[in-house]
């Protein structure tokens, strides 16, 4: 199983991720990146079909803030 979240501290709102994998990532107002299906707590896996996507997406963020994990991630953000 893996988990994501985005580190918005260091999100430059670049769009890239969720147009590349939009069931797995939106942006605000500020188009600073969420995970849409967690609210960015980063506690509900990545879908199997949706792997290839979240891989394209995390080498792609310019400034490594999309967060993998193998565990859930803890509700603090
Ligand atoms: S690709 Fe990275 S910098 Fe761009 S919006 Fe997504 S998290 Fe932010």
């Amino acid at each position: 199983m893996h988990y994501t979240k985005i580190n918005r501290e260091i999100c430059i709102a670049c769009g890239l991720c969720q147009i590349i994998a939009p069931t797995l990532y939106e942006y605000d107002e500020n188009g600073i990146a969420y995970t849409v299906r967690d609210g960015n707590q980063g506690v509900i896996p990545v879908e199997k079909e949706e792997m290839d996507l979240f891989k394209k997406a995390y080498t792609s963020c310019p400034t490594g803030a999309i967060l993998r994990s193998t565990q859930p991630f803890s509700e603090k953000e």
